[in-house]
């Protein structure tokens, strides 16, 4: 009986891996201090603003065709963003990191396979291996969220996974990965090994890149995203660098005209004005120093990062605090491991009022 009106979720035949999952998401609330999904808190400047506007125009002109299917002027800007002597054959570009990586388990994942990842780490990667009828498993970080190699390798031989996903920095604990480990876990790595670097900008200036490694490994991508340090979250840009050979293979699991015409367009705007479009990442890895320094001399925890924002604890109970904090209109994420939270580098009106309401709900629960 397809035609029962109105039915309820738990009436349809959901596939049953999928029955009481929600959907993924910080809750979208409307305070005045968003400080819960890593964003870049400054907008673009009005140059930008009024040059993108214009190549909106000029692609709505063309609105009525399909846009450029392989988006090779687009990707080309991004191979020159990351220099490395990339072009745009190494480079595939998708609507955020999070469809790149997708693709990535679409064309390497799936039944019969798996994807291993190292805990406490972005929780969207269980959500991709879920997507693709991949295998998720972890091997845990150490206490201060570093990487043992011997414990890697070793997980590693004993899970052979197809799919190695490494966060450098990581989210949530802004832990970078150094490029030794990066280098032990790729010679060691039977299948692709992908690390995402969607903090890398704020990482410490002269972290280098896993693209470093990308002639030596031919199995190995580094996974980019337009959505933190360039301050275009809402352009929905995420891209890759890799052999052209792997594209390749993300090539044939993309939808066609996966990136619209004004994506491409904005995107190639805002990467004309990168310079600009970045202008703040110095001031937010500041931000996140002081903000790092200040918790700990108010005898919190803090994970060292590399990354625009800082995961703190810890508290009996986290909730509380989170909750306290959202009453004083700041909203900040309860994620990672227990008993701990993590907070976004903001302007520094964000900070004065995240600092006065943290240090308000701890005096008010003393
Ligand atoms: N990787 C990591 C580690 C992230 O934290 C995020 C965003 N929270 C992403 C990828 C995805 O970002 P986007 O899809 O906006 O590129």
């Amino acid at each position: 009986r397809a035609g029962t009106a109105a039915p309820r979720l738990a009436d349809l035949p959901l596939r049953p891996e999928l029955a009481g999952e929600e959907p993924y998401g910080a809750p979208q609330l409307d305070v005045p201090v968003c400080l819960n999904v890593n964003e870049n808190p400054y907008p673009p400047g009005e140059q930008v603003v009024a040059d993108a506007a214009a190549a909106v125009a000029a692609a709505m002109r063309g609105l009525n065709r399909y846009p450029e299917r392989d988006a090779l002027a687009l990707r080309a800007d991004l191979a020159g963003y990351l220099g490395h002597g990339l072009t745009a054959d190494h480079v595939w570009a998708a609507n955020g990191s999070n469809e790149v990586m997708l693709h990535v388990l679409q064309a390497f994942g799936g039944p019969g396979r798996s994807v291993l990842s190292f805990a406490p780490t972005y929780s969207m990667y269980p959500e991709y291996a879920r997507d693709t009828h991949t295998r998720f498993v972890t091997h845990p970080r150490r206490d201060d969220f570093t990487l043992d190699v011997d414990g890697c390798l070793a997980a590693i031989a004993d899970q052979r996974p197809d799919v190695v996903l490494v966060a450098s920095p990581n989210n949530p604990t802004g832990t970078a990965v150094g490029l030794d480990v990066v280098t032990a876990i790729c010679r060691a790595a039977p299948g692709v090994v992908v690390v995402d670097e969607a903090y890398h900008e704020f990482a410490r200036p002269g972290t280098p890149s896993a693209l470093e490694l990308l002639p030596e490994f031919g199995r190995l991508a580094v996974s980019r995203t337009m959505s933190k340090a360039f301050a275009f979250a809402g352009g929905r840009l995420g891209y890759l660098a890799a052999a052209p050979a792997f594209v390749d293979a993300l090539r044939i699991v993309r939808l066609p005209y996966h990136l619209s015409a004004v994506t491409q367009a904005v995107a190639r705007v805002a990467l004309a004005h990168a310079r600009e479009m970045l202008a703040q990442v110095a001031a937010l890895r500041a931000a996140r120093d002081d903000l790092a320094g200040w918790l700990r001399g108010r005898g919190h925890e803090v994970a060292d990062s590399d990354a625009n924002f800082v995961l703190f604890g810890r508290f009996a109970d986290r909730h509380a605090v989170w909750q306290g904090l959202l009453d004083r209109g700041v909203l900040i994420r309860e994620t990672g491991p227990d008993g701990w939270l993590r907070v976004s580098a903001g302007t520094p009106a964000e900070m004065e009022a995240f600092k006065t309401a943290l240090t308000e709900v701890l005096d008010a629960s003393a």
